[in-house]
Parts: C-alpha cells; structure tokens; sequence
C-alpha cells in the first residue's frame, strides 16, 4: 500500500493494481507489535530507518488519517555489565550515525517503567540501559488503511482476495500474472508479500535466500495506564508495551524452524512469558486475551532487501523478518522510486540482491531488536 501510495504521490504514476490475496492489513502488517524505532548498528542501516522515522513523524499529516504514533521511547535493558558495555557501543554507534541514543542508569530505567522488578535479586537484574527517546508505537491498522486510503484517492485499484498464482514471462521478463480473479497484464511487477517472498519467487523461477518463520505476540486484557514506554529485554528474548486501548503487548522470539503455520509453537509463547513475568511479576496476574503468530522472512544478515531480481521488470522488496513495520514508510519510498524510474533509490543501494554474492552482507542481527 505504501509503494502504490508513493507510485501515485511522488512519481504520478496512477496506472497500478495492488493484489491482494486477502485483506488489506491481514498479513503481517495487522499482526505486528508496532514498535517503531531506528536504533540500527550501521550507516546504511541508520540513514534507511531513520528517514523511515521522520517520515513516520509525518505520516498522520501527510495522510490526514491519525496514525496514533506514541514517541514514548524504546529502552533497551541491560542485564550485565557485558550488555551495559555492548549498549554503550551501540547507543554510541546510533549518535556516530546521527540518530540520538542515550544511556540510562539503574534510576533513569526505574523511573521510566516503574512496574519492572528492580531488585538486587531478580533473576535478570537491572543495571541500566539505553533509550531512542524517538522511538515508540503506531497504530498498525491505521498504518495499512492511511497509505490504502491515500493510495486510492489518488486513483491506485486495490483488489482484495485476489492470489497471485504465476507470472506470465517473455523470454527472460515477466509481462504479466495469472490470479485468481484472470490473467492481468503488466510492464513492470513489484512483489511485496513479506512472509511468502519465496514462495513468490518461486513461481517466478529465481530463489532468495530467505527462510520464513512464524513470530507470536500476545496482548493481556486491557488495563489502567501502567507502562508508558517500550521495553525491550535481548536477554530475556521479551519486548513489552501498553496499547491505546491498555492491553498489555508482548512480543519475543521466533520459532526457530521454518514454517508457514500462522500460529507458532507453545513452547516458545510459553518462553516469552517467562521472560516477560522475570521482568514484570505483577504482569502474572493479567488474562491473556489473545495469542497470534506471522510468517516473517528472514535473510542471513537481517536487512532488507529492494530492488532487482533475475527476472527483468520484476521487482521485490522482502526480507525485513521481524521489523518490517517500523520501516514501511521507507520501504515503500523506496521502492516506489525503483519500480517508477527503474533505478535504485540512494537509500537501497546497500539492499540489494547481489549483496549474497558479493559478501557485501550488512549484518545488523545484533540490532534487529530480538534474536533471530
Ligand atoms: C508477531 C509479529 C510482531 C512484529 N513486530 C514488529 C514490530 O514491533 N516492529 C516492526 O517494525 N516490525 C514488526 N514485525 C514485522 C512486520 O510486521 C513486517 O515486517 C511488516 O508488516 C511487513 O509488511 P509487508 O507490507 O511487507 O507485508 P505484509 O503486511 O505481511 O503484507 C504482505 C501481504 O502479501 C499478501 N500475499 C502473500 N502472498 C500473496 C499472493 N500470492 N498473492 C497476493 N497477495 C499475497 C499477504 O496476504 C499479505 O497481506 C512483526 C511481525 C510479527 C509477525
């Protein structure tokens, strides 16, 4: 939706169909946890998120349909001395690369959560950690139905429960797709399927080095205002946020094994849990009122990727796994100018497929947020 939205507002291309196997916001976009953030290890990686942000800090605006971004802040807890060390070169990594990033005592991160469990003898002690003031959540729906709004007043088809199902080729190009609602016919094809990128690619004859993997979350029954900021502990594997409507919202690691099943594993819900209860005991005493899971694509450096494949006129943007959300803005600007012009975006250069035979590999898995 953002591609279409940006196809139509930037370059004045109106002549686009977005093909939608289901409904719009029912991929992974409408199941994420909604952290929005830019808080990355290297300059390719700052210059993409960061101008995801500001363009995030537009967004309401610029779509005139509120996103509901909450800056609250994202704080990074550190465990040990070790991660007090390794938070130091990251938040230092963030400033070097523009984006601000402080580090925050034992009391700074007391009073920002209060609820967390600071004790000298909690299993996962506090010692500290750093903050991206400018990080936060966004209403994921409204995300997807801003941009699907913006895109259609502009003159972009939307057409929902069609699957893509083939792509018609020319010799080495692709000049159209056979859906399930008839054959469309196209100059160019963008492909943005997140959790089915390979399976996209395989109907189209090229393989990516993705592995897709359910992720879960979970959010409790709403309660008072109780957490107003986002917590995110790497050791734990746990990342916690109230929503607007006071939902406690729970987020951890994926399933290690490749799957397609949109529901993810007990054991690992059940490790999430465990993590988030170290954290905060009083949060044990919350109902759980749903559990979800998405099919994130994961490549080996966790960085996206935009732009060419090996079929002509056929164009993908994939491989954002487990933090995609935050970069949407960006995602589709860029792609958008790739689709609109043939060129890539200066922001996307980095991205691109060939960067697995190069060894080019922008390795940001330590600053993907969760482990993975
Ligand atoms: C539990 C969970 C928590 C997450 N938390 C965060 C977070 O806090 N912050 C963050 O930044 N990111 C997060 N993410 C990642 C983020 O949600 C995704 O990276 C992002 O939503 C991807 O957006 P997208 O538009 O590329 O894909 P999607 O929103 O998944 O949209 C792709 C669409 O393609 C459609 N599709 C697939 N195959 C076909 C086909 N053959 N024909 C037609 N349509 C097809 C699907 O139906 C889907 O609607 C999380 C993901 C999950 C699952």
């Amino acid at each position: 939706m953002a591609t279409a939205y940006y196809l139509a507002k930037n370059h004045g291309i109106t002549n686009v169909a977005v093909l939608e196997q289901g409904w719009i916001g029912g991929g992974n976009t409408g199941r994420n946890t909604t952290v929005v953030r830019s808080n990355y290890l290297y300059p390719e990686s700052a210059r993409l998120y960061d101008f995801s942000l500001k363009l995030y800090e537009g967004l309401s605006m610029a779509l005139n349909f509120n996103i509901m971004l909450s800056q609250r802040g994202l704080v990074t807890l550190a465990h040990s001395r070790h991660d007090l060390e390794a938070m130091s070169r990251w938040a230092n990594a963030m400033r070097m690369n523009g984006v601000a990033a402080d580090l925050v005592t034992r009391e700074e991160v007391q009073a920002l959560a209060p609820a967390l469990d600071m004790s000298r003898r909690a299993r996962f002690p506090i010692l500290g950690g750093f903050i991206q003031a400018r990080g936060g959540t966004a209403r994921h729906d409204a995300v997807a139905w801003g941009y699907a709004r913006g895109a259609s007043a502009l003159g972009i088809d939307i057409v929902q429960n069609c699957e893509v199902q083939g792509f018609l080729k020319q010799g080495d190009r692709v000049i159209g797709v056979d859906t399930s609602q008839g054959r469309i016919l196209a100059d160019r094809i963008g492909v943005a399927a997140a959790g089915h990128s390979s399976v996209l690619a395989k109907l189209a004859g090229f393989r990516l080095p993705v592995k897709s993997y359910a992720l879960q979350a979970m959010v409790s029954e709403p309660v008072k205002p109780a957490l107003d900021t986002v917590v995110l502990s790497p050791a734990t594997g746990a990342y916690v946020s109230q929503s607007d409507k006071g939902e406690i919202v729970i987020g951890g690691g994926l399933d290690l094994f490749a799957s397609y099943a949109q529901r993810g594993s007990f054991s690992v819900m059940q490790g999430i849990i465990a993590g988030t209860l170290e954290l905060f005991p009083s949060f044990s005493r919350l109902p759980l009122l749903r559990q979800w899971a998405g099919i994130v694509d994961v490549v080996q450096d966790s960085s996206p990727i935009i732009g060419a494949t090996p079929i002509r006129e056929l164009y993908i943007n994939c491989g954002w796994g487990t933090g995609g959300f935050k970069a949407i803005p960006v995602g589709g600007w860029t792609f958008a100018h790739v689709l609109a012009t043939g060129r890539n975006h200066e922001l996307a250069k980095p991205f691109q497929l060939d960067r697995f035979y190069s060894g080019r590999l922008i390795d940001e898995v330590a600053g993907a947020g969760i482990a993975h």
